[in-house]
């Protein structure tokens, strides 16, 4: 494989659960409220192809906190717009300044040509359907803030896991530390395939069967932007495994309810589940400001 630069984060796949220890340490150490300036004078590039809200405004506040520069570039509005490559726009950037590109692109291993071509390091924010790492750090930094430890615990995964890049950096992560995953979802959505991904992983069409005994449930959206060719019947969906309140009473009496977001009420969760007293689904957004604090540090060799 080809060098890329130190500090890279481009997937959960091939970092060893020595690192991600080592990250998720470092977030704890990280205190958005009382940061230090240890990106003073470094500049972070925000390249993104594709809609974000969280994870765009997490890595740029994550940034800002530590007193680095930060720069959007946006696909539209850009020379991207004028055909421009992405390797051609990622030299640009390089050029002007930048220490470490954070970028979000639809085609999976964009990330990764990038960091192989440039001299900085550079993090996937989400790539296609492959992986969203920091998502992925985020969510085992918040079910390691209510639980004591992965091992052995019982994590449902249920909704369009085919399109889910966060799906496919939870699987690696949770399973490298001996989570027990169950993969909840319509063939469409979730094809046998998918326990390729990782040792023992099990696969439920049940909802109910699911969620039963979980501790932890990880809601996904039904990525309707990538459904193009599939045939969904949303009323279909919503019946056999939107995560209501009666699903939930069969996880355990503790279970927390996940979701990357943007949530979509009413359709794979519903009002109810979104606001109820499990669900850690703001505090999953909040905890990605201290995990991405972590990983530009890591980057820029600051910890
Ligand atoms: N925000 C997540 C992502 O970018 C999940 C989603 O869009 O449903 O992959």
């Amino acid at each position: 494989m080809t060098k890329t630069a130190r500090g890279s984060l481009l997937d959960i796949e091939h970092l060893d659960a020595k690192e991600i220890t080592g990250l998720l340490q470092l977030a704890r150490r990280m205190n958005p409220l009382k940061p230090r300036p240890l990106l003073r004078g470094k500049r972070v590039l925000l390249l993104f192809y594709e809609a974000s809200t969280r994870t765009r405004s997490s890595f740029e506040i994550a940034a800002k906190e530590m007193d680095a520069m930060t720069t959007l570039v946006l696909s539209s509005g850009s020379s991207i717009e004028k055909g421009e490559s992405l390797l051609d726009t990622a030299y640009t950037l390089q050029a002007v300044g930048a220490d470490v590109m954070v970028v979000r692109h639809p085609a999976a291993g964009a990330p990764l040509l990038m960091a192989r071509h440039l001299k900085i390091p550079v993090i996937n924010a989400g790539d296609g359907m492959h992986e969203h790492p920091s998502q992925a750090l985020l969510d085992a930094y918040t079910i390691l803030r209510h639980k004591k430890k992965l091992q052995g615990l019982q994590v449902t995964i249920i909704g369009d896991i085919y399109h889910s890049r966060v799906a496919r950096s939870a699987i690696h992560l949770l399973s490298k530390f001996g989570a027990r995953i169950t993969l909840c979802g319509p063939p469409e959505l979730l094809p046998e395939l998918a326990t390729c991904l990782a040792p023992n992983l099990h696969i439920s069409r049940t909802a109910e069967e699911a969620v039963r005994g979980a501790d932890v449930v990880m809601v996904l959206r039904v990525q309707k932007e990538r459904l193009a060719g599939l045939k969904i019947r949303l009323q279909d969906y919503i019946a056999r495994y939107q995560m209501t309140l009666a699903r939930m009473k069969l996880a355990k009496r503790d279970a927390m309810v996940m979701h990357p977001g943007p949530i979509i009420r009413g359709l794979e969760i519903t009002w109810e589940v979104a606001d109820c007293p499990q669900s850690v689904i703001v505090e999953e957004v909040a905890n990605g400001v201290p995990v991405r604090m972590a990983i530009l540090a890591r980057a820029l060799g600051k910890a």
